[in-house]
């Protein structure tokens, strides 16, 4: 009997896998719902996320599963001149994030001279001083800082709301260091990379226009596969602890409030990197203490539903994110009804608000009061919003985001080192080989077709 411990998207992905192939077995999930971080909501006409707003169809895994669950016509695709206009905040001022080189030259984030330091990128000789460097020395070694502060850093803090100072080059734009060490430069490779990725996408008959929600969120996607798998889950299930011996896996659990142990031959774990720690040290002490070092930044959402015509902001768009040198309380937001409509009521607007992360990890344990507050004035003066809020709702992950950070490499050979000792056991989870919602399918996916 295989044990599925987790039913966040990675845990629900495996379980499919499993159950179209007839094989058995059994979820166990903490809490009452299903989904992990990927959870929407319907609040006064408004469709909110409390965790990812978008996915993105890049990889034949999520593009099979959304076919195989009956979905693909349900898909809703951003209206694309609004997903295509995003903004930075640069000493206060929003400025149009360029998405071609023509616009970089206008563009009031860059100088000419760091335009010209890109354009030399392909002769810069240098290298990296240590095997595993951080994604901010990457950046400003190849492009120099303005690139770093004014795109990359907005860019991937929207991302993995990490500290681009700690986060590791190598598991966090791999793309970009791939296309130093094949090409010699970031400039060169990666338009060579990204095109060898296009022809894979094409290959694999993937749309074009990527990311994607449904009608109900992106819960519909966790409700169309909680349908199939519900019979094999056990919701309310709290793993403490696994033993390993004759290899057979013995998993104690907590379910309304009595104590209970399965045995199983085959185990799949999809928890957060801590909980698997926690469960696991009494067989496994170095991939347990290694998972304790995967720090999870803190991340929240704060929903605000308002009357359009009360916003003096008019472009259509997709988002702003923010400097480390900016003194406002997110991350970035986002204008769900701009490329979403249907997130909100007409003639009403819907903006998600990321706080928290590395920059500002404190906001999360404020109160509802004190975060409406300071995120609402910070909006009112930003984009001229007048008026009352008709929707207020905040939604808090205190272990938000897992963060590749420097030295993940020794904890990567760790997780490898127990997987080859325990061929029957398998992690799938956004804390190895990718956060984003489609690499959890993947991995998902792949760990169960593994036991098939
Ligand atoms: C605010 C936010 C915004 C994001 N935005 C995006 C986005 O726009 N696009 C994107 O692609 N990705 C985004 N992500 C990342 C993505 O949502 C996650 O990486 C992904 O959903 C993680 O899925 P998972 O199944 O691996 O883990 P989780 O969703 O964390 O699921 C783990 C499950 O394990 C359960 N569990 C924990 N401990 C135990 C235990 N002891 N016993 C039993 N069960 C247990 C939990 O209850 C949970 O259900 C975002 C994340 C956050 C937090």
């Amino acid at each position: 009997m295989i044990a599925i411990l987790g039913g966040g998207i990675s845990g629900l992905s495996a379980a499919f896998e499993l159950k179209k192939a007839g094989i058995e077995f059994f979820l166990l999930e903490a809490t009452p719902a299903f989904g992990g971080k990927v959870q929407s909501s319907q609040k006064q006409g408004f469709t909110v996320e409390h965790g990812p707003n978008t996915v993105l169809i890049n990889n034949a895994e999520i593009k099979k599963l959304i076919e195989e669950l009956g979905l693909w016509e349900e898909l809703i695709f951003p209206e694309e001149k609004a997903s295509n206009n995003r903004f930075v905040l640069k000493n206060g001022k929003i400025e149009a994030f360029p998405n071609d080189f023509k616009k970089m030259l206008k563009s009031k984030l860059f100088s000419f001279s760091t335009l010209l330091s890109v354009l030399k990128e392909p002769f810069n000789s240098s290298a990296s001083a240590t095997e595993d460097e951080s994604l901010a020395t990457f950046v400003e070694r190849r492009l120099g800082k303005q690139i770093l502060d004014n795109f990359i850093i907005p860019f991937v803090t929207g991302i993995y709301a990490g500290d681009p100072y700690k986060m590791s080059a190598k598991y966090t734009m791999n793309m970009l260091m791939e296309a130093e060490e094949k090409y010699g430069s970031i400039v060169k490779g990666a338009f060579k990379i990204m095109k060898a990725k296009k022809l894979e996408n094409e290959k694999n008959g993937l749309p074009k226009q990527k990311i994607f929600t449904f009608k109900n969120g992106l819960q519909q996607l966790i409700a169309a596969l909680h349908e199939k798998v519900k019979e094999n889950v056990h919701w309310g299930a709290i793993c403490t602890k696994i033993e390993y011996a004759n290899k057979k896996y013995t998993i104690d659990f907590e379910q309304n409030g009595a104590q209970k142990s399965v045995i199983a031959s085959h185990v799949i774990s999809a928890l957060p990197a801590y909980a698997l720690a926690e469960l696991i040290h009494n067989f496994a002490f170095g991939l347990s203490s290694n998972l304790y070092k995967i720090n999870y930044e803190p991340a929240m959402a704060v929903h605000l539903g308002f009357d359009s015509k009360n916003m003096a902001f008019s472009e259509k768009a997709f988002g702003i994110l923010s400097r480390n040198a900016e003194k406002v309380p997110f991350l970035g937001l986002l204008f769900n009804s701009h490329f979403f409509p249907h997130t909100a009521p007409n003639g009403k607007d819907l903006i998600t608000v990321i706080c928290g992360g590395a920059r500002y990890p404190e906001i999360v344990d404020k109160s509802d009061e004190e975060v409406l507050e300071e995120v609402t004035d910070c909006l009112r003066e930003l984009l001229g919003i007048k008026g009352d809020f008709e929707l207020t709702n905040i939604v808090r992950w205190k272990m938000g985001i897992p963060q590749y950070e420097i030295g993940y490499r020794k904890i990567e050979a760790e997780i490898d080192l127990f997987l080859d000792a325990h061929h029957n056991f398998k992690i799938a989870s956004n804390f190895y080989k990718g956060i984003s919602v489609s690499d959890c399918v993947k991995n998902g996916n792949l760990v169960a077709k593994s036991l098939i």
